[in-house]
């Protein structure tokens, strides 16, 4: 097994490991409860890791990044120059699908 991904708190943790889940990718959770105290910060070193199998890792570190980033959420342009909301998963103005969805499905 390999560690994925680690947060200060469980719930973001948590949060990915469904994450991956919805792609068939089990993940487990390790130092669950290593961290201190309520109102104590828990050093780097205690902080919740998943980890995944090996044939699981290339794919589980693809759907994290994409997770994490900065572009999610943001307006995606469409080829006849439209601007559309992440929310659109087609081109509102001529209903072409978003290119980079298709990209993400086509690797899954
Ligand atoms: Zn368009």
């Amino acid at each position: 097994m390999q560690k994925v991904y680690t947060d200060q708190t469980l719930l973001a943790v948590t949060n990915v490991q469904n994450l991956l889940a919805a792609s068939h990718i089990s993940a487990k959770i390790r130092n669950q409860f290593a961290a201190g105290g309520v109102g104590e910060i828990a050093s780097i070193d205690a902080w919740p890791e998943l980890w995944v199998d090996y044939p699981d890792v290339v794919l589980a570190k693809k759907i994290i990044s994409d997770y994490q980033s900065p572009n999610r959420g943001a307006d995606w342009l469409c080829n006849c120059g439209e601007k559309n909301g992440i929310a659109f998963a087609s081109c509102w103005a001529c209903q072409r699908d978003n290119p980079a969805l298709k990209a993400t499905m086509a690797d899954s």
